[in-house]
């Protein structure tokens, strides 16, 4: 079964036939991280090389739930708690991002099914709706405007019965994030960026502060690296072992649901977000399925079955519809919850770590971290992450060996 989001869709980029010897930067990952920062790059007039050792869109990015949220994966309340007085602009970033991803789908005509039908985060018990409301307080207090939905209205918002509450965010957005990144990866080569898929890469140091990427066949020197392969960091960067986790999620989508359901369902088409420890989240598509994705309970194996009876048990009436699309996709997850942007002592860069909540945000900070590339100010958020014995980023989890040292340095 395959990527609902990728069906009849093969976007592939003119593979070039030889490389110039040198690019300002390369970039590693071609998902909407390293995308958009190659577009900003390009805009800025740098010469960039992205590399993937897949195909674009591949990753995270072409296989996710389509959510663009504001706000951040940790709630509101645990950030005042963490981050005190910075809780206010960390969680005023999620609400950018999204009004950026809808300036780069306007200003690229990029063809997505993006809909501003806003997000509901809905409770599932009187626990999770106390903390709900919470949230909600601490947010409306700074400014964050959201409506706080009983469980009449979420049945009537929904079609479902069943929820104790729900908050609605009207700011944020669903997408076919599959378009979404091939539209960014148009407009990144429009911009002049060469993309190189199903290519693996190696990066060493090389002379007077520059390096070596070996891409395939092809050596190329570039001034600069991006890495931007999200839950394969700690694979791309050592050190990083231990900050990132990769979890492996699981999503479906059913078939089109039958025509009479369809109107009483979602009405305005919003993202939905469950408050729970499954953190399920669905939402209908333009043609009339749902598009699910949830954790499944611990030791059960990952399956179309599995996933489908957790969306049955959760949305009473949808026996008998089948799953026609299941696939997974590698989120990465932060100790924080909380993205992560940093550089190695030698000038390889990083960011990443969005822990489920990236459609938005990699667009933001792939953007920011372009601009970073281009300009040398680091982006005021998120804040610097330390990380532990950098050496030379590897790819395919292999270690390189220090190269000879040119420079009087032998790390990365
Ligand atoms: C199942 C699922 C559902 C999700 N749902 C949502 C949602 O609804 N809303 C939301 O906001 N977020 C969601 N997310 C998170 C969101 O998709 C990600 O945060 C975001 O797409 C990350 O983008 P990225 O470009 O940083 O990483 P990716 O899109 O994962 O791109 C990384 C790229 O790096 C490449 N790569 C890996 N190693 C190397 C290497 N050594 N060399 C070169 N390339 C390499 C990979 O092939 C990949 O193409 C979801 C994630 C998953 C997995």
């Amino acid at each position: 079964m395959s990527v609902y989001w990728q069906a009849g869709i093969r976007w592939t980029p003119p593979r070039p036939d030889a490389l110039p010897a040198t690019f300002d930067v390369a970039v590693l990952g071609a998902g909407l991280t390293g995308l958009a920062a190659a577009l900003a790059m390009g805009n800025q007039g740098l010469s960039v090389l992205v590399v993937d050792r897949g195909r674009v869109g591949d990753g995270a990015s072409g296989r996710n739930g389509g959510q663009v949220l504001t706000g951040l994966n940790p709630s509101y309340r645990e950030l005042r708690r963490t981050g005190g007085a910075s809780a206010r602009s960390w969680w005023a970033e999620g609400a950018a991002a999204v009004a950026d991803v809808a300036a780069l789908v306007d200003r690229h005509h990029i063809a997505c099914d993006w809909h501003p039908g806003g997000h509901l985060a809905v409770a599932a018990s009187p626990r999770r709706w106390r903390r709900l409301l919470a949230d909600a307080a601490l947010l409306q207090a700074d400014g964050f405007p959201l409506d706080v939905l009983d469980a009449g209205a979420v049945a009537d918002r929904l079609g479902w019965p069943g929820y104790v509450g729900a908050l609605f965010d009207p700011a944020s957005a669903t997408v076919n994030p599959y378009r979404l990144t091939v539209g960014v990866a148009q407009a990144a080569l429009d911009a002049g960026a060469v993309i190189v898929e199903e290519t693996a890469s190696r990066i060493e140091a090389a002379r007077s502060g520059t390096f070596l990427v070996r891409a395939g066949d092809a050596a190329v020197t570039v001034g600069r690296v991006l890495v931007a392969t999200n839950a394969f960091l700690p694979r791309s960067v050592p050190g990083f072992a231990g900050h990132v986790r990769r979890v492996d999620s699981p999503m479906l989508a059913t078939a089109p649901l039958p025509g009479a359901f369809v109107p009483r369902l979602l009405a305005g088409r919003p993202a939905v977000f469950e408050e729970s420890r499954r953190t399920a989240h669905f939402q209908l598509t333009p043609d009339g399925r749902l598009v699910f994705g949830s954790r499944l309970p611990a030791g059960t194996p990952s399956s179309p079955a599995t996933l489908g009876a957790v969306l049955r048990r959760l949305l009473p009436g949808l026996e008998g519809i089948p799953v026609d699309h299941f696939w997974h996709g590698p989120l990465a997850i932060t100790a924080t919850g909380l993205p992560i942007l940093g550089e190695t002592p030698r000038g390889v860069r990083w960011v990443g770590g969005y822990s489920g909540h990236g459609v938005a945000l990699a667009v933001r900070l792939g953007t920011a971290a372009g601009r970073w590339m281009s300009n040398d100010r680091r982006p005021a958020w998120p804040e610097p992450f330390p990380v532990g014995q950098p050496t030379p980023p590897a790819t395919e989890g292999r270690r390189c060996r220090p190269p000879a040292p040119q420079t009087g340095e032998t790390t990365l």
